[in-house]
């Protein structure tokens, strides 16, 4: 156990200091580290414990007298319990201490969820979502009072919502400040309380509430409807409502922020030949002209058809990927023909009948 050091060393004043200088260095060291105040120093709630032990003892007559002449085993400082740092605060700060009034319970925040398609993110929507939440009952008005009876004074508190509760110590009185346990902080209560929501003043209920989502939204975004969630009981303020968005998967595009991409099919004639055809975009198909000589997986980008920016507006772009097929299956005629553009581009061609790993085995055996 780690010696303790001196009560007027903590202090900071001389043996025959007289109480006031006592409670004046008290009061500017306690102030000085109130854990409250002094957040940065990690000994300040220790030092702070260690000084009102320190003033609880020599600013007691009696006390002290016994610890000049026996120190800390003095029988009067050793049997005594030290004080718990509240009341140490209210010993500090006397009124300084917090001003707490009755409670004003707010209501819950509440989460909701809705899907988009990639189409409505383009748009922006209006959306329904269906929410079960508290509401203020219609019956007492929110009170929680029967209809025409009223809330009094809570006769634990008298209406201050707080409670001193006193303890006697050899030091003197010490107090502590608490939420009254009767009206839970609220300073009133309902002598007959109303039957439809119980004395709460809340109800639930599922209301259907329209959102509206703006363009360009991103999965897992929300939207904060202020004042929507439960509503606070005894007048309290509403808590918010948060609308989570999920996009769904399109089956054509994919979403990177502001830009989509998909992909089309190309013939390989079409793409050596060049080709208009009809691409897909959130506003529709739309026709473009793919140029002669186009190479699997070339992407052609159109501006502009993208998603809008949920900020700005401006609108990200498509970009389109071209993937060349090539004809699983020819027949005798196309097969010629492909012969023949071969030769003319001369291109050697050792058609070969069996598969390519049937040939890399046989290559393998033959070593
Ligand atoms: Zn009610
Ligand atoms: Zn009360």
């Amino acid at each position: 156990m780690a010696t303790k050091r001196d009560y007027y060393e903590i202090l900071g004043v001389a043996r025959d200091a007289t109480p006031v200088e006592i409670k004046r260095a008290y009061r500017r060291l306690a102030r000085e580290c109130h854990p409250d105040v002094n957040k940065t120093d990690p000994t300040a709630e220790e030092r702070f414990k260690e000084l009102g032990e320190a003033y609880a003892v020599l600013s007691d007559e009696q006390r002290r007298a016994q610890y000049d002449l026996y120190g800390h085993d003095a029988p009067a400082v050793r049997d005594w319990t030290a004080p718990d740092i509240f009341e140490i605060f209210n010993m500090a700060f006397g009124g300084m201490g917090r001003q707490r009034g009755p409670v004003v319970y707010g209501g819950e925040d509440l989460e909701a969820e809705v899907v988009l398609t990639l189409e409505e993110v383009a748009t922006g929507v209006e959306k329904e979502v269906a929410v079960s939440r508290l509401v203020t009952c219609e019956e007492c008005g929110g009170n929680g009072a029967e209809p025409g009876t009223e809330r009094e004074p809570c006769p634990t508190c008298g209406g201050a919502g707080q409670v001193r509760r006193s303890r006697a110590t050899i030091l003197g009185h010490f107090s502590q400040i608490g939420t009254c346990p009767d009206c839970r902080g609220v300073g009133t209560y309902a002598p007959r309380e109303c039957r439809a929501c119980g004395g709460s003043g809340v109800v639930r209920r599922t209301r259907k509430l329209s959102v509206n989502i703006p363009a360009g939204v991103e999965d897992g975004q929300q939207v904060r409807l202020a004042g929507e969630g439960d509503a606070g009981p005894y007048g309290g303020p509403a808590g918010d409502l948060y609308v989570v968005i999920r996009v769904q998967e399109h089956p054509v595009f994919r979403r990177g922020g502001r830009d989509i991409a998909c992909e089309v099919e190309l013939n390989f004639a079409q793409a050596a030949l060049g080709h208009v055809m009809e691409v897909p975009t959130l506003n529709g198909p739309v026709e473009i002209g793919i140029p002669a000589g186009t190479q699997h997986g070339e992407v052609f980008t159109l501006k502009g058809y993208g998603l809008p920016d949920v900020r700005s507006g401006r609108r990200g772009d498509e970009h389109v990927a071209v993937r060349v097929a090539v004809p699983r299956k020819l027949n005798k005629k196309q097969r010629e023909l492909l012969l023949k553009f071969a030769e003319s581009a001369g291109c050697k061609v050792t058609p070969h009948e069996g598969g390519f790993f049937k040939r890399v085995k046989e290559a393998f055996h033959d070593k």
